[in-house]
Order: C-alpha cells, then structure tokens, then sequence
C-alpha cells in the first residue's frame, strides 16, 4: 500500500452522496482500483505489473502468474456476496454515526438483514483497529464496563460473589491518551501491575510523562519514563492544572454513554472491537474518514 493516507481525507459522503457517486458495482469496483493501486494495477499474488483488464467485467489477469483478480481480493470485501454499494452505504452510516450504531439500526438504513449488518460492522472494525504510539504528555486510567451477568462468560461469571458488590463482573478497559494526540483503548482480562505495564511499555514512547490515579498497578512505572505524576486526591487533580487525567475521564463516559445508548449488549469478547470503533472514531475526527477507512479495508492485513 502506497499511497498517501492524507491526501485521501476529503469531505463529507454521506448515504445520498454516496447513492450519487456509485450507480453501479464497476464504478465501486473503479474506486478500490484508484485507491489500491494509485500508481497502477499491481497483482496481489506476484507483484507483477503486466496486468490484462477485462472489458465485460471488473476482473483483472496478471499475464506473469495468470491469476485472474478484482480490486477486492486479498481485502476486507474477498469474496463478499453483498454489493459493493452496500459496503459503502454501511461504511458511511457507521463513521457518522458519532455515538455509534446498532446493527439493528444499520439493518434498516441501508436494507439488509440483521445478521448481514451485524457481520458488515464486526468486519469494518476489524478495519479499523489501530495500533498507537503515544509521546509526549500521557493520562493513563482504567474505566469498568459491562455489569449484565447473562452477557458474562461462563469462567467469569463463577467468579462472581452475589453477596459483595465490586469490580469483578465488569470487564476492565485500560485507557491510554496523548495530551492533544490519540487515544488507546485496551480490553484487559483484569486489570494489575502483570497484564497493564508490558502494554504501557511496548504503547508509551520512554521519553513520555505519564499521569496516573493511585491504583498500585501503577506503581514503579515510573522507572520506564521520564516522569510519572501520581494523583492521590480529586483535589490534587484540580490543584494541578497541568497534570490530570480528565481528558480520559470524560472520553470513558462518552464511551459508557455509547455502550448504554447503542451497543446494549456489549459481550466480552466483543468489547475490543467495539473500543476499536469508538477509539478510530475519536483519533480521525476529520468531517468525514470515509475515504480512509475504505483505504484501510484494503489493505490485505486487515483480513487476518
Ligand atoms: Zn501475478
């Protein structure tokens, strides 16, 4: 993949631009092409670039290897039986949803069955899976989710003490924030010092200052980066202005808010994708990231 994902950013498409732009499957077909192969058709099993276009359909034949291909092989759409046009519609109505969408929801906007939009969304998120790389000043806490024992796997539900209430039957997320900068979004089996510092290591640039609450899963990182601001007390919080972690405070409860309003049942093993979204969402804020996010359903890593 080659080209300039900026460059790729444009404005708004939303469902009747979308139904404007593309009247039929070749001018889908099209699109992937130019946004595949900007500098030309390239095949996707041997590199070559002696290619044979077919004229009756979108179909592709590298004259080295014989393979014949489309603009979808080897990506996210391989093999797909749904319409092009309807993976743009669902990528369009997703991304501008802001607080997200039910497949239910995007089962009726864009016309398909329930399991069909259900599949479409776990498919783009798995697109839309980020890896970060944060520097700089970062706010680093842990929110809960989750709390409905019936969506509960069976290992953690016997965990659960009906007579004490706690954080064990929710499923804790680590957040991670640049000041400025992206956010991370982490589904952890539980939350301690073992699963939380391998990723704060291997996410968090050495040069960083880390912002932390008193939770002792924290302590002694500060041996990794150059400085780590614990705060004991909501008051220090407000005391120093510059080292807090409301930024992230406020990102949970939008994320909590999502979780309450669309995504009503949230399983475990599905929390990662969902934060996936939610995260993509909030690190490409741009007007529209329609042309992104068809750029990364593209990219053959994105299927595996
Ligand atoms: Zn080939």
């Amino acid at each position: 993949m080659c080209c300039d994902i900026g460059a790729l950013k444009k404005k708004a498409m939303d469902l009747y631009s979308i139904y404007q732009k593309f009247r039929s499957e070749k001018s889908c077909h099209e699109h992937l092409k130019k946004v595949r192969w900007p500098n030309g058709v390239i095949c996707p099993f041997c590199e070559g670039k002696s290619i044979h276009h077919r004229k009756d359909d979108s179909r592709m034949k590298c004259k080295s290897c014989n393979s014949s291909f489309s603009s979808t092989s080897k990506t996210i759409f391989h093999s797909t039986k749904l319409p092009l046009l309807k993976w743009f519609a669902a990528i369009s109505v997703i991304i501008s949803a802001k607080k997200g969408i039910s497949s239910l929801q995007l089962a009726r906007t864009i016309n398909v069955n329930k399991n069909t939009a259900w599949y479409l969304q776990m498919r783009l998120r798995k697109a839309m899976k980020e890896e970060q790389y944060l520097k700089g000043l970062i706010e680093i806490d842990e929110t809960y989710i989750g709390g409905n024992l019936a969506n509960m796997s069976h290992k953690r539900k016997q965990k659960v003490n009906p007579f004490k209430s706690g954080m064990v039957h929710k499923t804790p997320v680590l957040g991670l924030l640049e000041r400025k900068g992206p956010v991370m979004l982490k589904v952890l089996n539980h939350a301690s010092a073992k699963t939380i510092r391998p990723l704060l290591k291997q996410s968090i640039d050495a040069s960083s200052k880390v912002v932390t609450d008193g939770f002792g899963a924290y302590y002694g990182i500060g041996n990794y980066f150059e400085k780590h601001v614990k705060l004991n007390h909501e008051k220090e919080q407000r005391a120093w202005a510059r080292y807090n972690t409301s930024s992230l405070e406020g990102f949970f409860s939008t994320i909590k808010r999502a979780i309450i309003g669309q995504y009503h049942k949230v399983t475990e093993h599905h929390l990662q994708s969902y934060m996936d979204e939610i995260s993509f969402k909030k690190n490409n804020p741009e007007e529209d990231v329609f042309e992104l996010l068809i750029f990364k359903c593209l990219n053959p890593c994105a299927i595996y």
